[in-house]
């Protein structure tokens, strides 16, 4: 088969269906006001929560760091690669999040994939929710395990299925928070179904880090889940933090089994100690700041009461992530595009991202925006919104 041809006949069926994706080239730093060709725009969409992307301390960490560690780590963790930084970073993490130890990854796709293959394997049994993040179902099928998804939230189903399930070894998967719906997981719940059924509970808190808790501790510190309550927590560095990576967060045995079987983790450069270092930093202002958490509170209850007020329908969400479903995808692309001509920069969410028929506009909400932004967007919204008929909800 000619490869040419190929590539051309499957970009083609993209097209058709409407689903090409195109990248935006942006010319200013990761912050709330940003400009896409030369135009100034409130950003909506990303997942930069607590406006730590830009920060001025975390940056000149990251500078000093690379004048004293250099650029690179030259290696990955097990043969020269793993640095003080890393180290100081790792443990950090674990105190953190309560947890005896943390282990550092490149991303948190890699994370995902890292420990559900090197736990689960073939005649194994995972269990995810259905609107689980891409990586982990991926991860699942990586395995060799038998992957089966539950319809979303449903822990009866779940109860269900773990207890006519013979398989020994059964792992629970979830998001903490749902990416494309902003909505959380009951992890009180599913920390004791799991414990009943003697299953393995992992929560992938991608989204609640930095975000939910008190501390900012994420989804298991907001349902005061402890390390044997939730044994494999795996969060991202690239979201609240505003740096990059990821790590897991688990029993010092989980750990020192991960850095043995992990093939993400093994087969992999470390990530520039520079990284770590200034996560370090930013992991001290999610512990100092809780005003971004209050602020981003605030921001929220805002819009959503003047969605509400708008007759628009916001799906239930208590995190920074609140989508508003459309449902067709021609008018989600639409009303999208329409936002962006009038400055507010969002999300068209459309299949195979979400369920066919639930497209869906994504606004995030960041500690940086002002009340004064949320206002405006409301504006747009409505607008938008009106131009296209919608009733959204
Ligand atoms: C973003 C995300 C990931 C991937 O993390 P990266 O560090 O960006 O690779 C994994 N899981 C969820 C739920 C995410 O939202």
């Amino acid at each position: 088969m000619n490869l040419e041809a190929y590539l051309k006949e499957q970009l083609a069926e993209r097209q058709t269906a409407g689903l090409m994706r195109t990248r935006d080239t942006f010319h200013s730093p990761q912050k709330a006001s940003r400009l896409i060709h030369n135009q100034p725009c409130i950003n909506f969409s990303s997942n930069d929560y607590l406006g730590l992307a830009n920060d001025s301390r975390v940056a000149k960490e990251m500078m000093q760091a690379i004048k004293s560690h250099g650029v690179g780590s030259g290696a990955s963790h097990l043969t020269s690669g793993h640095h003080v930084s890393h180290q100081a970073l790792e443990e950090a993490l674990a105190e953190f999040t309560g947890r005896e130890s943390a282990l550092l990854f490149s991303s948190g796709y890699m994370a995902n994939m890292g420990v559900i293959c090197a736990l689960m394997k073939k005649g194994d049994a995972i269990f995810h929710d259905r609107l689980n993040h891409v990586s982990l179902l991926e991860a699942g099928l990586l395995s060799g395990a038998q992957s089966r998804r539950f319809p979303h939230l449903d822990y009866e189903t779940l109860a269900r299925r773990l207890s006519q399930c013979e398989v020994e070894k059964r792992l629970v998967v979830t998001d903490g928070v749902f990416s494309m719906d902003g909505d959380q997981a009951d992890l009180s719940r599913l920390s004791s179904l799991c414990q009943t059924h003697q299953a393995w509970l992992m929560v992938d808190d991608a989204h609640g880090l930095g975000v939910l808790g008190q501390q900012g501790a994420g989804s298991a510190e907001s349902f005061h889940l402890s390390q044997d309550e939730l044994p494999i927590l795996m969060g991202t560095l690239g979201k609240a933090f505003g740096t990059a990576g990821a790590f897991v967060a688990g029993s010092k045995q989980l750990i020192e089994t991960l850095i043995q079987l992990s093939k993400t983790y093994t087969y992999t450069t470390a990530m520039p100690p520079s990284i770590a270092q200034a996560t370090l930093v930013s992991l001290g202002i999610i512990q100092s700041e809780p005003w971004r958490r209050d602020h981003l509170a605030s921001l929220m209850e805002r819009f959503r009461t003047g969605c509400q007020s708008r007759g628009i329908t916001v799906m239930p969400s208590v995190t920074p992530i609140q989508p508003l479903i459309v449902g067709n995808l021609e008018q989600t692309v639409n009303i999208c595009e329409t936002l962006r001509r009038s400055g507010c920069w969002v999300s068209a969410i459309r299949p195979p991202t979400v369920p066919k028929g639930t497209s869906r506009i994504r606004v995030t909400l960041t500690a940086e925006h002002q009340c004064a932004d949320v206002d405006t967007l409301l504006v747009e919204l409505e607008k938008a919104m009106e131009l296209y008929h919608v009733a959204a909800g």
